[in-house]
């Protein structure tokens, strides 16, 4: 999954480039820096590879999600349908928005389900924020056409899903825009870092001044630029953009590990009759970050994530538990603990976010495990792997 497995020389010499003219920044300073715009450099290679006409790089994937918000025109007392399982950044730009997250059921594509986006559709709701989760996709197509129906907007988080597609076209391409993370944990990484892509001309406008204090970026005297709006900093540096840059171009190489070192992890959980997969609406298009999969019920997903753990096997998450990716243990959100007149307390949520049961996505993650898919196992850490899992679920479930 990380890219930081693949950290070295093609990333140094990126960097170097920056320390070398000093400027660190990503705008102007046109004669000192040599010719280097790694910042720019670094969009004009998401857009191409995703096909749009724009991508704009920022801090993080958390800013991407408040710009996306922002740049889309969503916020005070608008309703926004978000995941319960998700990195919850989600709900963090949402609220920053001042606008109210509307928690909707996942289904076995571990992302909001059509069915459950439709029952949380109000007068109110404004926006879809979609996340692909843990490297692959929703169900694209009834999305897209229940937003439409809807009128309402769709933004695809791609933070953990860079690279793939769905029926061949990228991830992020569906909605009004797309956004994306770098942070050290991310299929690519800057260090930190984040960007939004759009094929629409005022989004990305709105985009790229939201993220420098509103500056319009015309002319060569930062000074005396214009400011079209109110924004705020989100912008990204010049070194973490160059990491991003050298990472990216050897995405293609990751996702082919991660593809086949999944297939082949998948062969030693296939033995098990009683595990089964999560659903990935297009496979080909799969960005094979982590190999997910249920047992029949909690106390059997339990029992193997222990029988995992004690063999050794690195990467084992059951996220049911997980403190920063499960509505379930979001004691912070669901009492909307903040600093007295923090911008939370304006608002008012149609549901109450301390009693709030999702029995489906409930039932869904308490039997889910996954494990982390790494791009440099060798060919003998993945024998050894494989039989380490087979080991553990031996010990718990049956054979075929
Ligand atoms: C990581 C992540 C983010 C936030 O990205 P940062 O760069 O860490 O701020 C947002 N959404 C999802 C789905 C993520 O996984």
């Amino acid at each position: 999954m990380p890219g930081t497995e693949l950290f070295g020389a093609e990333e140094r010499k990126e960097v170097q480039d920056v320390l070398d003219t000093g400027i660190l920044f990503r705008y102007n300073f046109d004669a000192q820096r040599k010719g280097h715009w790694k910042a720019k450099e670094f969009e004009q290679a998401l857009a191409k590879h995703h096909g749009v006409r724009f991508a704009h790089a920022c801090s993080s994937g958390s800013t991407a999600d408040a710009i996306a918000l922002a740049a889309c025109g969503i916020g005070v007392g608008d309703e926004v349908i978000v995941p319960p399982f998700t990195y919850v950044a989600v709900i963090e730009a949402v609220l920053l928005a001042g606008a109210v997250p509307v928690f909707a059921e996942i289904d076995e594509t571990l992302c909001l389900s059509p069915e459950g986006i439709e029952k949380a559709i109000t007068p109110k709701t404004k926006a879809v924020m979609l996340v692909h989760m843990c490297g692959s996709m929703a169900r694209l197509e009834e999305i897209v056409a229940l937003c439409q129906k809807h009128n309402l907007i769709l933004i695809e988080d791609t933070a953990q899903a860079l690279g793939g597609s769905y029926k061949g076209k990228p991830l992020g391409t569906f909605g009004k825009c797309g956004t994306f993370s770098f942070d050290f944990f991310k299929i690519i990484t800057c260090g930190e870092g984040g960007a939004l892509i759009t094929n629409d001309e005022q989004i990305y406008e709105y985009a790229h001044q939201f993220s420098d204090h509103g500056h319009d970026h015309i002319g060569d005297n930062r000074g005396m630029e214009g400011h079209p709006i109110i924004g705020f900093n989100y912008r990204i540096g010049e070194i973490n953009a160059a990491i991003g840059l050298a990472q990216f171009r050897k995405m293609p190489y990751m996702l082919e590990r991660q593809r086949a070192n999944k297939k082949a992890l998948k062969e030693s959980l296939a033995k098990f009759p009683e595990v089964t997969f999560r659903h990935i609406p297009d496979e080909a298009g799969d960005a094979a970050t982590f190999m997910d999969f249920f047992l029949p019920d909690e106390s059997t997903a339990r029992a193997v994530v222990n029988a995992l753990r004690k063999e050794g096997v690195e990467g084992v998450q059951y996220w049911y538990d997980n403190h920063f990716h499960y509505i379930k243990n979001w004691e912070h959100i669901r009492q909307m603990k903040a600093p007295a007149k923090l911008y939370v307390h304006t608002i008012t949520p149609p549901q109450d976010y301390a009693t709030l049961q999702l029995p489906q996505s409930d039932a869904i993650m308490s039997r889910l495990i996954s494990i982390v898919v790494r791009i440099t196992w060798t060919e003998e850490e993945l024998a050894q792997l494989k039989a380490k899992v087979e080991k553990a679920l031996s010990s718990v479930l049956a054979l075929a």
